[in-house]
């Protein structure tokens, strides 16, 4: 077959590891079906080590070149995340356009899929004449909220934290004003206009590809199904996880120290790319598991006491992490508990035998990656859109627990995190919690097997890509 009857797809994922690896995962999947694609890598800088380290792994058909850096020295210093995610895309649509212009003269570019902060390069699509997707890396529960939220803009005056009643989300579980997600906190805030102009956006996609699927968020997944105006289709396709065995790479030290633990009695203990907790946060995390006496791996930064996303760019800490652990902690904990300074291999960990549970910020990779291996979650949200997801795992799917806070110190303190460790590893209510889980890998191995619904929804997807270009 010549280059020019094979479908190509360009990918922009904005910054963030936590869009990036769905994205790879997306393009992976559909690899099989005979189509190239090429990923569009916009930044604000040189690509952290784990990003290079990532792309450079990519199989042959998936392709990736680099934007060159946008500037922000005109912002404000406190800008937050999801203004400069967004300005990161907007500010790259003229470099963007030249790629594009040239792939579509080189290859049959059929479309371009953006994630969720990336809908002002659909303008760019529509000049090219090619399909606007958007990949959600979030689930359908955020999605639906997304949809909804400028009717919700226009219909409510204040603080929707303020709100006497909780909020309805469409086919979603009730959920309070201040679990919202952290940009619509702030409604005077730039974070804020950009989620609601990105989110008035996404009726202009062609498809949005959701990574999720409909046992594991009934409700909404139906409600997003469902034709009106203004939405437009959504293609449940997940679950889309990291399966990170890089053979090429020595195995790393925690797996071996995995290999020696029994089974399933380890807690893996990690906030995601971005998570940072307080120093005073960090040291009662450490005195907890080591008081509930059970093993752990524990992936440790530095503290930051200004903001729960500080690695969010970066991924790496700038200080040595274990210095801040309380004194003696590593010493005491030696024989069952292994910490592990920034970045670990999260989908082999949570993959082991020996991992029992995990305590999660409740990103949706994480919750995902933990869902197709079974393992029971402590819910443990920290910034974006994670005390919605919370939420919904303690409350409505029930595979999590949730540790309480002190409400006069903010803290969560060592004697409850003890607890609820002990419960989730070892107690009745962990036991409650993984039959559920296993239940939901069991439904999400059969939506993506054999005429299973993700399966399906991709394979027509693909035949009409290539009904466009042969016709
Ligand atoms: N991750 C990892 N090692 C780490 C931290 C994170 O491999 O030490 C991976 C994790 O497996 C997941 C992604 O990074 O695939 C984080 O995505 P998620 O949506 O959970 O959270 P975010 O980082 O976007 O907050």
């Amino acid at each position: 077959e010549a280059p020019m009857s094979i479908p190509h797809l360009a990918i922009l994922p904005s910054p963030g590891m936590g869009h990036l690896i769905p994205l790879i995962e997306f393009a992976k999947r559909l690899l099989s079906h005979r189509l190239t694609f090429t990923f569009i890598i916009p930044s604000d800088g040189p690509p952290s080590h784990p990003q290079r380290a990532l792309l450079n792994s990519l199989p042959s058909g998936i392709n990736h070149l680099f934007l060159p850096p946008v500037a922000f020295d005109d912002l404000p210093a406190a800008s937050k995340i999801e203004t400069i995610i967004t300005l990161t895309i907007s500010r790259s649509l003229p470099s963007l356009r030249n790629v594009l212009k040239s792939m579509v003269a080189k290859s049959n570019l059929v479309g371009l899929v953006v994630d969720l902060f990336g809908t002002d390069a659909f303008d760019l699509a529509k000049q090219f004449n090619i399909s606007s997707y958007m990949f959600f890396p979030s689930n359908a529960m955020l999605l639906s909220f997304a949809l909804f939220l400028p009717k919700l803009d226009e219909s409510v005056a204040g603080e929707f934290r303020d709100l006497p009643e909780p909020i309805k989300i469409p086919g979603c579980i009730q959920i309070e004003g201040k679990d919202l997600l952290d940009p619509v906190q702030d409604r005077k805030n730039e974070a804020y206009k950009w989620i609601l102009h990105n989110a008035k956006r996404y009726a202009l996609a062609d498809g949005i590809f959701l990574n999720s699927f409909p046992e594991l968020e009934p409700g909404a997944i139906q409600y997003l199904r469902e034709e009106e105006a203004g939405k437009p289709p959504v293609y449940p396709i997940g679950p889309l996880v990291k399966i990170d065995a890089d053979e090429k790479e020595e195995r790393a030290e925690c797996l071996k120290w995995l290999d020696e633990q029994p089974h399933g009695s380890v807690l893996f203990v990690s906030f995601g790319s971005g998570g940072t907790l307080s120093s005073d946060q960090i040291n009662e995390l450490a005195l907890g598991l080591e008081m509930s006496g059970q093993r752990f791996i524990w992936v440790v930064r530095s503290p930051s006491n200004k903001a729960a996303d500080a690695t969010y760019f970066s991924v790496h800490s700038q200080s040595d992490p274990l210095d801040f652990l309380p004194e003696g902690f590593i010493e005491r904990t030696k024989n069952r508990g292994l910490v592990v300074p920034s970045w670990a291999p999260q989908a082999q960990i949570l993959s082991h035998s020996s991992t029992g549970g995990f305590l999660t910020h409740c990103g949706w990779n994480s919750t995902l990656e933990s869902v197709v291996n079974g393992i029971p979650l402590i819910a443990w949200p920290l910034y974006a859109e994670q005390r919605m997801n919370a939420v919904m795992l303690t409350e409505e799917i029930e595979v999590a627990l949730r540790p309480k806070r002190n409400e006069k110190n903010g803290l969560v303190e060592k004697e409850e995190i003890s607890k609820v460790v002990k419960s989730v590893l070892e107690g009745e209510e962990g036991k409650k919690l993984r039959g559920k889980m296993k239940e939901l890998k069991e439904a999400g191995e059969r939506v993506v097997g054999e005429d299973g619904s993700s399966r399906k929804i991709v394979s027509d997807l693909v035949n009409k890509w290539k009904a466009k270009i042969s016709g």
